[in-house]
């Protein structure tokens, strides 16, 4: 499994790319790439160009413009679709809906008020796997950040060392090391995120290696022990 990481964009959000392996300069690998953000597409295209890679899906843990800002570039200029889940769609195109005023001026500044529509457009389905690029990803709704959040779960990766191979969960903004991602932006619901924490984050494995749409990666059993979110005693959130 070959994952590339980078944090792009004023937010730093971090962008995925995922292969089964790195391609040969002759053979192209096929690849994902998951929440391609604020200037990603470069990186992107960088990082093709290094390990022999060729796009075959971009996916959107979120609809969040600092996640989402390039898909469309990326995904066009493969002739691929952008996977996102229904509830954050329109999110894809009107990037102001899902942000606080504070946001406005920024956004406006940068000319990201409006977005491009993506030429193709896929869906995420809690439950339901994507398999593209001779990987796997296994999706799981996980509202609350926004209405469309989704975890990605990459099954069976060997991370470093490794002698067993473990879940490998792109966490988006739902939970990142020792914190949760906020509820207060349009569509964010506390109620909503403590159910998709008791339920959802909670029924991954202690072994679960999760990589957040912003910061450090983590371990369940790290957040377990030590993020105040997901303590036996974590406190209500609305
Ligand atoms: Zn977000
Ligand atoms: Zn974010």
């Amino acid at each position: 499994m070959l994952i590339v990481p980078a944090a792009v964009g004023p937010w730093q959000a971090n962008c995925y790319l995922v292969a089964a392996g790195a391609g040969r300069p002759d053979h192209p690998a096929e690849c994902l790439v998951i929440d391609p953000g604020m200037g990603a597409r470069p990186v992107v295209d960088a990082a093709c160009d290094r390990y022999h890679l060729r796009v075959a899906g971009v996916v959107g843990t979120h609809g969040h413009l600092d996640h989402i800002a390039d898909a469309a570039a990326v995904a066009d200029a493969a002739g691929v679709p952008v996977y996102i889940h229904p509830a954050d769609e329109h999110l894809l195109t009107r990037p102001l809906e899902g942000l606080s005023g504070d946001a406005v001026p920024l956004v406006r500044q940068l000319g990201l008020e409006r977005l491009p529509a993506p030429r193709w457009t896929g869906y995420l389905t809690d439950g339901l796997s994507l398999e593209l690029a001779g990987v796997r990803l296994d999706l799981r709704h996980a509202p609350g950040h926004t209405p469309g959040c989704t975890l990605l779960t990459l099954d069976g990766v060997r991370v470093g060392d490794d002698e067993e191979p473990r879940p490998l969960v792109f966490t988006g903004d739902v939970v990142f090391a020792g914190s949760i991602g906020r509820m207060d932006l349009p569509g964010g619901d506390p109620a909503v995120m403590r159910h998709t924490l008791d339920t959802v984050v909670q029924s991954l494995p202690d072994a679960a290696y999760l990589l957040p749409g912003h910061g450090a990666a983590t371990t369940m059993a790290a957040e377990r022990a030590s993020n105040p979110y997901l303590s036996p005693n974590a406190a209500p959130l609305s």
